[in-house]
């Protein structure tokens, strides 16, 4: 069985004249000890997917769909269950670590806050397991008596992989988890994620707007635009060679290792990604998109298959042209 299995999920910001279809029926599916990727330019509705997940999103947002956890859907379950899910299911690292640590609070309490009320251990245990999670994030042990301010954007970061690794969580959902570091360091980072999923086997999510850390560091590569998932496939496959011509935008706008060439005429794509309050008709990318023909202004299209294991929604793909 799949471990996350998301099914026709839509997420709406507001209603009326002023709504924001952030998310528009998305289909993802996870298998236990899988990483998958989810890619797009800032504004297709990563986060709000990605928040979606524990129901974490404002009272503002609507949403629709199943969400299902190990075969629980997250959307209906009583709240009880859902604060343990929050920790023991699956739990999330953000892009801005400062803002997601408390000021105020050392960091090793708030490392043991969901240890102590979760976990149902003692303070001295929880003391115990803070030293050991801080140690498996490359942390001295001793730093658990620091305060956030006292730590490197880096070390933050790692802060907030020892929270989300500390109640055993099957899945880890990391939303843009480098955007915020210098490069050094993300790739650090990505490294010590990658180490930590694989020795406890542990699944990821991965957002980034970065196609290639995501061909690096993830099985399966799910491609956004608009609020919809546009390609997916095995990750290194759709990074190399994109059936979907924003797939192929995208992975063409980041210079390549060992390529000269792309790192001179990044190809890119012209113009801005739509206003999700006022998409055009059609295919949402039509306006952009290099190869579209007269259809793709009248009729969006479904994903369908673009070879094995790999979908795209695209009037090309499957047509033979
Ligand atoms: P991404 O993470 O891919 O950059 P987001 O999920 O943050 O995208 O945003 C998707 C769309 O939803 C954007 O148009 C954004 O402006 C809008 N949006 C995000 N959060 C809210 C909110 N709380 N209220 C209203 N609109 C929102
Ligand atoms: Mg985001």
């Amino acid at each position: 069985m799949s471990l996350l299995e998301i099914r026709d999920l839509t997420v709406t910001y507001g209603s009326g004249a002023s709504a924001v279809p952030a998310v528009r029926g998305v289909d993802l599916t996870l298998r236990a000890g899988q990483k998958l990727g989810v890619a797009g330019e800032s504004g297709c509705g990563k986060s709000t997917m990605a928040l979606a997940l524990l129901r974490l999103l404002p009272a503002s947002a609507r949403l629709t769909g199943e969400i299902l956890l190990d075969g629980e859907d997250v959307l209906t379950m009583k709240w009880g269950r859902l604060r343990a899910v929050r920790w023991a299911g699956a739990s999330i690292v953000f892009q801005g670590a400062m803002h997601s640590l408390n000021a105020v609070h050392r960091i090793g309490d708030q490392i043991a806050e969901p240890l102590l009320v979760h976990g149902k251990v003692t303070p001295t245990a929880a003391r115990g397991r803070v030293g050991e999670l801080l140690e498996q994030v490359g942390l001295p042990a001793a730093r658990a008596a620091a305060y956030p301010h006292e730590l490197s954007g880096g070390q933050r970061q790692r802060v907030m992989i020892a929270m989300a690794l500390a109640c055993d969580p099957r899945l880890i959902v990391a939303d843009e988890p480098t955007t915020a570091l210098d490069v050094m360091i993300q790739a650090q980072i990505l490294r010590l994620i990658e180490r930590l999923v694989a020795d406890d086997d542990i699944s990821l999510l991965m957002i980034s707007h970065d196609l290639a850390v995501l061909a690096d560091t993830c099985d399966r590569l799910a491609v956004m635009y608009a609020g919809r998932v546009v390609e997916e496939g095995p990750a290194r496959e759709v990074y190399d060679a994109a059936e979907h011509p924003y797939g192929r935008a995208l992975s063409s706008a980041f210079p390549r290792i060992g390529d000269p060439a792309s790192r001179r005429a990044p190809r890119g794509l012209p113009g801005d990604p739509p206003d999700p309050a006022d998409l055009p008709g059609g295919c949402a990318f039509h306006p952009r998109c290099p190869v579209a023909v007269e259809v793709c202004g009248e009729q969006d299209q479904e994903l369908r298959e673009a070879g094995a294991g790999r979908h795209a929604a695209c009037v090309h793909v499957g047509s033979g042209s």
